[in-house]
C-alpha cells in the first residue's frame, strides 16, 4: 500500500487530499468530520487520473466539508474581564468583576456577574465561569435532551446517556453504544439550537451515517431544522 498526496484548486479554495492505495477495483472519495479528504484508489491508479476524479467531485467535496465545518465551534478569543460579552441561550451578557465574600457567578439583567473574594484575577473568573456553564450545561442539555426524546421514544432503542464537555471541533457526537457527548459551550446558542444539535445526534441513532435515511428522518421530526442550523451557525460566529 503506498501513500500519496495531492492538491486541486477549486473557484476560490483548494482541496488537499490523500491518496491511498488499495486492493479494490473502484476509487472512492470521502471526507471525513475533520475535513480530511482521502481517495482510496486501485493500485497503480494514475495520478491524472485521481486528480481528474477529485475535480469532478469538488462541489459535493466542499458541501461535505462545509457541514462538518458548521459544527465547529468559532467563538472568538476570551480574556474573561470585566466589559467582555459572553453568550447565554443565545443572549448576550457584558461580563462584570465584582468582589465578594465568596465566588459566585450569577446573571443579573444584561449583566453576568463574577464574584471573586479577595485577589480577583482572569484565572479565577476563568475558571468559575467554565464551572458555571457546565452547571448550565447539563441542566439545559438534560431538559432538552428529554423534549427532543419525544420524537424517538418509539424506536425501541434505548435513551441515549448524555456526557458533556468542552470540544475543540464538533457541538455534538453520538458514539456508536448510544452515548450522546454534547459541547460545553454549545449552552451559548439558542435553546433551539440546543435542540437541533440533539436532534441531529439522535437520527444518528438509526441512521449512523449522513445518507438518505438520514435526511427523511431528520426531516420528519424536525422540519424546520435548516434555519435552526443557520441561526446557530450565525449566533455562534459572533
Ligand atoms: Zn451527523
Amino acid at each position: 500500500m503506498s501513500v500519496s498526496k495531492g492538491v486541486v484548486i477549486y473557484g476560490q479554495s483548494r482541496i488537499t487530499y490523500r491518496v491511498r492505495e488499495v486492493d479494490r477495483k473502484t476509487l472512492a472519495i470521502e471526507v471525513h468530520p475533520d475535513q480530511r479528504v482521502e481517495v482510496r484508489a486501485p493500485l497503480h491508479c494514475d495520478g491524472e487520473e485521481i486528480r481528474r476524479r477529485v475535480r469532478k467531485r469538488a462541489a459535493w467535496i466542499q458541501r461535505q466539508q462545509d457541514f462538518f465545518r458548521s459544527f465547529e465551534p468559532r467563538s472568538p478569543v476570551r480574556h474573561y474581564v470585566s466589559g467582555e460579552t459572553h453568550a447565554y441561550l443565545g443572549r448576550r451578557y457584558r461580563l462584570k468583576w465584582q468582589l465578594a465574600d465568596r465566588e459566585g457567578v450569577k446573571l443579573d439583567g444584561g449583566f453576568l456577574r463574577v464574584s471573586m473574594p479577595g485577589n480577583a484575577s482572569t484565572e479565577q473568573a476563568r475558571r468559575l465561569l467554565r464551572s458555571w456553564y457546565r452547571e448550565r450545561a447539563i441542566e439545559v442539555f438534560s431538559k432538552e435532551l428529554e423534549v427532543c426524546w419525544n420524537s424517538f421514544e418509539t424506536m425501541g432503542v434505548p435513551k441515549p446517556e448524555l456526557h458533556i464537555r468542552w470540544m475543540n471541533r464538533r457541538w455534538g457526537s453520538l458514539s456508536p453504544r448510544g452515548r450522546l457527548t454534547l459541547n460545553t459551550e454549545l449552552v451559548q446558542a439558542p435553546r433551539e439550537c440546543i435542540a437541533y444539535v440533539i436532534t441531529h445526534e439522535l437520527c444518528h441513532l438509526r441512521h449512523p451515517h449522513h445518507g438518505p435515511g438520514f435526511w427523511k428522518q431528520l426531516d420528519r421530526v424536525m422540519p424546520d431544522w435548516a434555519a435552526r442550523k443557520r441561526k446557530l451557525e450565525e449566533k455562534m460566529a459572533m
